[in-house]
């Protein structure tokens, strides 16, 4: 801390997360100040960021690239240090002098890093719901062990954890709460002819309705399994069994998520899609703070609709109900072969169709240990990206 003002740490800060965040911030000068950015490789845009926010740190994963900036920080003369790989990223993250850290790496690739912060004892803002889908207990086990704050940012979970009465402790299961319902947009094939969504495109398939997010989680949500792995992230995040949490189809995106507590309250947080809003509500809680967002006029907005998820349209969502219940490593198997899957489908080697077909493939080929450590949690998620990638080459060569 600097005075008033809280030091902070975006991982993922390229992205479209992080970027939302260095908007927030912006928005509130003399309450943040960006002490550390980091990304993966595309070190020109760190360098933009760079200029705007002169961070004691920038880190980029890979060396190369972080030589490049390296050397366009010290031609402008910028007193910026470059740090890379993890242990770089992980560096930022627990530095003693950093009061916040928003984790929204893409992926598994941002599980170290986040871990390191909430070992580190941060408030750590958790977008990247991958590591905690992959790692759960050993997560949650970090935020204890460290004494941070874990703070949801995924609007879901942000939601819920905005309708909970006083006190969220990460990972408690409050005796109030009945269940969670957990809102979905459907995405954009919600309406499409079973029979077309073999030939989508990954361009279609990242035009999301309501949302402006990175091509990962655009296709998450074109398959739905987005909503599969915010189902095992809430099960963790408020200590509720999966069959408490229901998914909800609610095509507006402005109801973000509710819930229902012993009594048959239902509380329901809403607002424009807009992720500003849970990047401020994580930044200034309990307090508030402007977000840019703008004011929601539900008189325009006309009708709410909501109806139940239809699971054979999207199967990812099953998988990841059945993995959710399985427990173990089964949700770590998941999340691996639904990243290498959904990465062939946007690198245009592998239908949409698929990608459930491959990550059900793997799940039944694994299936399901106790992990005893993260890195047997890692050796796992190695194992299921192997047996996607060779799944898929077989696929391939018919
Ligand atoms: P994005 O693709 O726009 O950005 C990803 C960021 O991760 C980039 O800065 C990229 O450089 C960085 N990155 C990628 N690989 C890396 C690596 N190996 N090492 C270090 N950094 C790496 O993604 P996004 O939409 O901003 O999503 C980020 C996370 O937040 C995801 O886990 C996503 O599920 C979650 N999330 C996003 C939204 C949203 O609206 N975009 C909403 C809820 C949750
Ligand atoms: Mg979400």
């Amino acid at each position: 801390m600097n005075g008033d003002c809280l030091q902070v740490t975006v991982l993922g800060s390229t992205g479209s997360i992080g970027d939302s965040t260095l908007d927030v911030i912006a928005r509130n000068p003399g309450r943040y100040r960006v002490f550390a950015l980091g990304c993966g490789s595309r070190w020109q845009e760190l360098l933009a960021q760079c200029r705007a926010h002169l961070p004691r740190y920038a880190v980029v994963a890979d060396p190369a690239a972080a030589s490049r900036l390296r050397a366009a920080l010290r031609a402008e003369n910028l007193a910026v240090d470059v740090l890379d790989g993890t242990t770089g990223l992980e560096a930022v993250a627990a530095h003693p002098d950093v009061d916040v850290v928003m984790a929204a790496i893409v992926g598994a690739a941002g599980l170290m890093p986040t871990i390191a912060a909430a070992r580190a004892g941060k408030r750590v803002l958790l977008a990247n719901k991958e590591a905690l889908v992959m790692a759960g207990r050993f997560f949650m086990d970090a935020v204890a062990a460290g004494g941070a704050t874990l703070l949801p940012i995924d609007s879901e979970h942000n939601a819920i954890f905005q309708c909970l009465p006083g006190g969220y402790r990460a990972g408690d299961r409050s005796p109030l709460v009945q269940r969670l319902l957990l809102t979905a947009s459907g995405g954009p094939f919600r309406a499409l002819a079973p029979a077309a969504l073999a030939g989508v495109t990954p361009e279609q398939a990242v035009a999301h309705p309501n949302w402006v997010m990175g091509r990962k989680i655009s296709v998450d949500s074109a398959t739905m399994m987005n909503k599969g792995l915010e189902l095992i992230e809430a099960c963790w995040l408020f200590g509720m069994p999966a069959e408490r949490i229901e998914v909800l189809i609610h095509p507006q995106s402005v109801v973000h998520s509710l819930v229902e507590f012993v009594d048959g309250s239902v509380l329901a947080q809403l607002g424009n899609p807009d992720m500003r809003v849970p990047i401020a509500c994580g930044l200034a809680w309990p307090e508030r703070i402007p977000s840019g967002a703008t004011s929601l006029d539900l008189a325009r907005a006309a009708a709410l609709a909501f109806e139940p998820p239809d699971f054979e349209r999207f199967p990812c969502l099953g998988l990841a109900l059945q993995a959710a219940r399985t427990g173990g490593s089964a949700p770590v198997v998941l999340n691996a072969a639904n990243e290498i899957a959904v990465q062939e489908f946007l690198d245009g080697r592998l239908g949409f169709t698929r990608i459930a077909a491959v990550i059900g493939g793997v799940l039944d080929r694994l299936g399901s240990v106790e992990p005893e450590s993260l890195d047997e949690v890692k050796a796992i998620d190695a194992e299921a990206r192997a047996s996607a990638s060779c799944l898929i080459d077989a696929e391939r060569r018919g």
